[in-house]
Order: structure tokens, then sequence, then C-alpha cells
């Protein structure tokens, strides 16, 4: 039987649990083949066995988001062995820590920004070739309504949140009349992950949705059907956002 994704080629980051892990398992049930990125080697392995048992494939890449020339040599790699990439999926993120801003450890801020900020914009300079020579390239990349709430002590976190739609939209706008590639982004709402958890220690996981709710979701932005582009799916509203015109 045919399905979905075959013969499609997948990038995931933070693959190793949370929601990454649950979309790149979705992916390869729909045929593709995973690229896997994440840190945890365990919980690549842990994924690999359940992609495998269920008769798909992918490949591990242990990788830290922080090692920049890593993602170049990624791209690369992605080239030599397949000449083309149609769908990435930019999710790892870490949450830093909840303080004042002017309490903030200059390396906390600096680390968040570069998990979050600028890993995607390295991921989108070394990928974007290989997005375009794909028939149709999509893009998602896992957002946060922290990006817009600009909540007392979530300040690293929502700065990095509101910089990643910034530059997904900036990219989407960039690729919306040269070619096929379309870039959206979406935000999960509250998910049953780690975390959530640290975020917000006394809240009791059961009642969170889990992160498989939003396979289907992410799935269909990544469709070469989907022709929207620079687009926000609220998953909470299960409404697709359009940002307000500059
Ligand atoms: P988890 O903490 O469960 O997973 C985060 C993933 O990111 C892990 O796979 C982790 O892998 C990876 N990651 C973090 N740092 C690095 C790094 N330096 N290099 C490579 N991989 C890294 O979080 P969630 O699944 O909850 O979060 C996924 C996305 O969803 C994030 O972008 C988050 O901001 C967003 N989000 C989550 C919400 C929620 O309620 N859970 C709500 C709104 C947005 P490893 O540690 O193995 O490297």
């Amino acid at each position: 039987m045919t399905k979905r994704f075959d013969g499609k080629l997948a990038v995931v980051t933070g693959a190793s649990r949370g929601i990454g892990y649950q979309v790149a398992k979705g992916l390869a049930k729909e045929g593709a083949h995973v690229i896997a990125i994440a840190r945890t080697v365990g919980g690549l392995e842990d994924l690999d066995d359940e992609i495998q048992a269920m008769g798909g494939s992918m490949t591990l890449v242990p990788l830290d988001l922080m090692d920049f020339d890593a993602i170049d040599r990624l791209g690369a790699s992605i080239y030599e062995r397949w000449g083309k990439l149609d769908m990435m999926v930019g999710n790892a993120g870490l949450l830093g820590i909840l303080s004042p801003i002017g309490h903030i450890d200059p390396k906390d801020f600096e680390e968040v920004m570069a998990v979050n900020v600028t890993a995607n914009y390295r991921l989108l300079r070394s990928l974007d070739p290989l997005l375009r020579t794909a028939d149709a390239g999509r893009a998602v990349f896992v957002s946060s309504g922290a990006a817009h709430k600009c909540k007392p002590y979530w300040g690293i976190y929502s700065v990095s949140k509101a910089a990643l739609e910034t530059l997904v939209r900036t990219y989407a706008g960039e690729t919306a009349t040269t070619g096929d590639v379309r870039a959206n982004l979406i935000n999960p709402g509250p998910m049953r992950t780690a975390m959530r958890a640290k975020a917000m220690p006394g809240e009791y996981p059961e009642v969170l949705p889990h992160p498989s709710e939003l396979v289907a979701p992410i799935l269909d932005m990544l469709e070469p059907g989907f022709d929207e582009t620079g687009k926000l799916y609220d998953f909470p509203t299960r409404e697709l956002r359009s940002f307000p015109a500059a």
C-alpha cells in the first residue's frame, strides 16, 4: 500500500524525546526516511527501535545544534547521499531559566538563543539549497505562545521564539515567489513533555495533551499540497493564523 510520504526525506531536530520524537515516528510511519537529530543517543536509539519495528527507516544523527560547523557538514552529507531534502522540522528547543531580565546569566541567554534561533538560521542556511532542489520542499518550525505574551520572567525563551518567528516568516517571504518551498510555524500550546514539566513543576502532566497529538497537523503542513507559507498553526485553537501585514 502506498504511504503518504513514501520516498521522501525529512530532517527532524530534537527527535530524542517529546514533540520531535513523535513527529519523527509519525513521518517514518508514513514512509519518509527520517534524519533524526539530538544529543541524547539513547533517545535516538529508542526511536530507531520503534521505527524499525514498524518497518520504517531513519538515520541517527547525534549532534549538538550549538556546533554550527556540524550543521554545515550535515547539509553537505545530505547532498552527497540524497541530493535533496523534502521536509524539515525545526523542533529542538531550550526553555533556559525563568528569571527577571536583569538577573539572567549571559551564558544562559546565549545558549537559548544559540539553540532556538541561531541553529535554525544555520539549518536553513545549510539546507535551503536542498529544500529548493526537492519538488516541494516543506519546513515547519516549532514556536510558542510565549513569543507574543512577553510574560514576566520568561524573557529568554520569549525573545528566542519571537526571533524564530521573524526568521521563518522572512524565509517564507524569500521563497514564496522563487520556487516551491513553503515554511510555516506551529504553536503547540502546553504539551506533556520534559520541557513543560521544567517550566511548570507543580502541574499534573496527565491533564495536558500528549505530544503525539501534534503529529497530524505538522504532517499536514509538510504535504506537497500544503501551499500556505509564513503562517502559524495555533494548536490550542486549531486555527491557521496569518501574521498582521506590516
Ligand atoms: P523536550 O525538552 O521534551 O525536547 C527538546 C528536544 O530538543 C530534545 O530532543 C532535545 O534533545 C533537543 N535539544 C535541545 N537542545 C539541543 C541541542 N543543543 N542540540 C540538539 N538537540 C537539542 O521539549 P518539547 O518536546 O516540549 O519541545 C519541543 C519544541 O516545542 C521546543 O522548540 C519547545 O520550545 C516547543 N514548545 C513546547 C511546548 C510544551 O508545552 N512542551 C509548548 C510550546 C512550545 P537532546 O537533549 O537529546 O539534545
